[in-house]
C-alpha cells in the first residue's frame, strides 16, 4: 500500500541539511508511490520550501512562529504534531541528527508510535519495507520490519544518497499556523563552538586526531588537510581529553558517529570506543608510528610513519594535483 511520508526539513544556518535531502530518498523508498510532505519549521523558511521539492518533495508545509527560529523540543513538537493531525501520515522520517535523536523519541511517544532510529539501509519499498540499522556499537546490523501502526524512522547523515536535484519540479507549499506555547526553554543566542566549515557528523571527508598529535597546534596540519578535502576535523577522547581539542569534535561510543567517504585517522591508536564511531565509514586511511596499532585492523591503506611527515607530504600532494587540474 502506497503511503503519505512526513519528512523533516532540517534548517542550519539558514540552508537546509544534505540529510534531510536523504531523508526524501528514504521516504520515497517508504512512499511507494505515495505523497512526500516536506515540513520546514522556523520563523522564516518559506524561501527554502523549493528545495525540498527540487530534491523529491511533492509538496512542503510550513510553520512559521517567532518561538521556533531556533531548535527547542517543546516548540518543534507541537508544531510537528499540529502537522501531523493535519497531514495523518503514514510514515515520519527525520535525519538521524543531534535534533531528530531529540525530537524523534519525543513526538513518537506522543503519537504512540514505535521509532526505528539511526537507519543506515533501506531495502524493499511500501509494506515489504525492511530497515537496516547497526546495533552493538556498529559491531553487527538489525533488519527491522514494522508490522502495523505508523512508520517513524530517523536516517542516519551519509548513508542513503539524496535523489538528483531537479529544479523543473514543482509542488504546492501551504503554511499552518501554530499557537507555539508554554516553552519551558528559551533559546536567546546559539554560540557554536565550531564557529565554520563543514559539519562532523555530514561530512564525507573527516580528518580525525587522536593523542599522537601531541598538542592543540599539532592539529593545524590537520584542519588544513581537511579544509583541502572539503571536509571536517574530528577527533578521538584521547585528543579531546588531553585538551588538544574541544570534545564537540569527539568521534566514537560516547562521541559523533560519522560515516564519511573518507576518515583519515592520524595518531589515534583504534581503541574499541573510538572504532565505534567511525568503523562503518566507506574508506579508511590510518596514520600511526606504530605498525601494531589496532587502527590498522579496520584500515582500507595503512601508512606507519610520522604523521607530522606524512600529512604535509598529503598536502602537498594534493595541492599539486589541484594545480594541475
Ligand atoms: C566508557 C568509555 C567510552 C569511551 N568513548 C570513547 C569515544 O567515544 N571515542 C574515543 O576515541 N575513545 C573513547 N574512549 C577512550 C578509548 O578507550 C581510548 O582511550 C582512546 O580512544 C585513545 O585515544 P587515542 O587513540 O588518541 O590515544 P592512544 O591510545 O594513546 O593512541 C595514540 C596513538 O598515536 C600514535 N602516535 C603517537 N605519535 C605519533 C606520530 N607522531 N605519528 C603517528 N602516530 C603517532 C601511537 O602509536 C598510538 O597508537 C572511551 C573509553 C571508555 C572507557
Amino acid at each position: 500500500m502506497s503511503k503519505k511520508v512526513l519528512v523533516l526539513g532540517e534548517i542550519r544556518e539558514g540552508v537546509i541539511r544534505n540529510v534531510s535531502y536523504e531523508a526524501i530518498a528514504a521516504a520515497k523508498q517508504i512512499a511507494d508511490g505515495g505523497e512526500i510532505v516536506g515540513v520546514l519549521l522556523g520563523d522564516s523558511v518559506e524561501s527554502l520550501a523549493p528545495n525540498l521539492i527540487a530534491y523529491g518533495a511533492d509538496r512542503v508545509v510550513t510553520v512559521e512562529h517567532p518561538h521556533l527560529k531556533s531548535y527547542t523540543s517543546d516548540g518543534y513538537s507541537q508544531a510537528i504534531l499540529a502537522i501531523y493531525e493535519q497531514e495523518k501520515p503514514e510514515a515520519i522520517v527525520f535525519g538521524h541528527t543531534s535534533l531528530g535523536k531529540d525530537l524523534s523519541p519525543k513526538v513518537s511517544s506522543r503519537i504512540q508510535s514505535g521509532l526505528i532510529s539511526d537507519v543506515t539501509e533501506i531495502e524493499g519499498s511500501g509494506d515489504d519495507v525492511l530497515f537496516i540499522r547497526p546495533i552493538y556499537s556498529g559491531k553487527a546490523f538489525e533488519k527491522v520490519k514494522i508490522k502495523e501502526g505508523i512508520v517513524f524512522v530517523t536516517v542516519r547523515p551519509n548513508n542513503i544518497p539524496a535523489l538528483e536535484k531537479d529544479e523543473s519540479r514543482s509542488g504546492s507549499v501551504s503554511s499552518l499556523t501554530v499557537d507555539i506555547q508554554n516553552l519551558r526553554t528559551i533559546i536567546k543566542e546559539v554560540v557554536r563552538k565550531t564557529s565554520e566549515g563543514v559539519d562532523l557528523s555530514e561530512a564525507k571527508v573527516v580528518v580525525a586526531g587522536g593523542r599522537g598529535v601531541k598538542s592543540e597546534e599539532g592539529f593545524e596540519p590537520l584542519t588544513e588537510l581537511a579544509n583541502l578535502l572539503g571536509g571536517a576535523v574530528g577527533a578521538s577522547r584521547g585528543a579531546c581529553d588531553a585538551g588538544y581539542c574541544d570534545y564537540s569534535l569527539q568521534i566514537g561510543q560516547t562521541g559523533k558517529v560519522v560515516t564519511p567517504d573518507l576518515y583519515i585517522a592520524a595518531g589515534i591508536s583504534g581503541a574499541i570506543q573510538h572504532l565505534a564511531g567511525m568503523s562503518n565509514s566507506k574508506v579508511i586511511v590510518a596514520i600511526n608510528k606504530d605498525p601494531e596499532a589496532n587502527i590498522f585492523k579496520v584500515a582500507d591503506y595503512g601508512i606507519v610513519g610520522d604523521l607530522f611527515e606524512v600529512i604535509p607530504l598529503m598536502i602537498e600532494e594534493i595541492k599539486a594535483l589541484k594545480v594541475g587540474s
